[in-house]
């Protein structure tokens, strides 16, 4: 063979390898694809993602240790929103989330490093009609109009803003996410809605039909960030799950928890009430991840790739 079909055969061959190194996506674990690309293994879930809902990324460099402690990538950037990043295991873990009305289409995932390199990803956002929904409230509910009305909303939207601000890169979930109540589902999550047929936000979260007095348990374990009354959620308890991670229950009757408290899953926090903007006696279960509410009974499913590490430990150990 002369030296130059041989330096062309290698070339060919490393840009086979090279592609085939950017673009391949096996299951390492359960769920989740995993991309190598520069000296990282990158990992996420779910494959296939869509508007309303969360996507877990994990990552770890291919290096030996000594040489990446400078590598420790800050943030991750997906759809115009920024996301922490927590250290798992030799890597690190972060959970961005895709806003609702986000169109279909290819985004860029990034991840951005201390010495200024970075890592992009494409992930595809499939398309997921949520279907409308019209309801008719009292005119002041609907539209408020009344002068200290507005001003307990605007109060109710700077505490929340100071609330979501307020969660830790430290993840205190640590059991899957489960549903509050074991009740029939009377409005899913995501449907456009109109009241009095006026457009309003699309529904963040979903309706369980209950009784009032009907006990509401913790999701997850967490710190309650927020029990008090607010115009539109009525009496309203938030937990903080760490990570930017909340789960929030609306509508209350009462609440049976203190800001601060630590619950755990399963333990009760209120009872099905009809305060605030109801149509009736129901809970409204909403899960937010960074700032974007997304389908709680999604997050069921999703939640289990935070608890779990996507690689095999025991590579680290050769
Ligand atoms: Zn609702």
């Amino acid at each position: 063979m002369n030296k130059k079909l041989s330096l062309s055969l290698f070339l060919g061959l490393f840009f086979f390898v090279s592609l085939f190194c950017q673009t391949s996506a096996k299951a390492e674990k359960e769920g989740f694809v995993s991309v190598s690309q520069l000296n990282y293994e990158i990992f996420y879930a779910p494959e296939n993602l869509r508007p309303g809902q969360a996507l877990v990324v994990a990552l770890r460099s291919l290096r030996v240790k000594s040489e990446t402690l400078d590598q420790n990538p800050l943030k991750m950037n997906f759809i115009e929103r920024e996301f922490s990043l927590r250290k798992l295991g030799d890597g690190w873990q972060g959970v961005a989330a895709v806003p609702l009305g986000t169109r279909p289409g290819s985004y860029k995932l990034s991840i951005k490093f201390k010495d200024g390199a970075g890592l992009v990803l494409p992930i595809t956002v499939f398309a997921h009609d949520y279907g409308e929904q019209r309801l008719t409230v009292p005119k002041e509910m609907a539209t408020p109009m009344l002068p200290e009305n507005l001003k307990k909303i605007n109060r109710d939207r700077q505490n929340l803003r100071r609330i979501y601000a307020s969660s830790g890169t430290a993840l205190l979930l640590d059991e899957e996410v489960r549903p509050p109540l074991a009740s029939k589902i009377t409005s899913p999550f995501g449907l456009r809605r109109l009241f009095n047929g006026k457009p309003r936000a699309p529904h963040g979260g979903i309706d369980f039909r209950a009784a009032v007095g009907v006990p509401i348990v913790a999701a997850a374990k967490g710190r309650v960030a927020l029990a008090e009354e607010l115009y539109y959620s009525g009496n309203l308890v938030i937990i903080d799950h760490g990570l930017d991670i909340f789960t929030l229950y609306m509508h209350l009757d009462k609440i049976s928890c203190c800001p601060g408290d630590i619950v755990h899953p399963g333990q009760i926090i209120g009872t099905v009430g009809s305060s605030g903007r109801v149509t009736g006696p129901h809970l409204h279960w909403g899960v937010k991840v960074a700032g974007v509410f997304v389908d709680p009974l999604r997050f069921v499913t999703d939640s289990k790739h935070l608890l779990e590490l996507p690689w095999e430990v025991e590579k680290w150990q050769k």
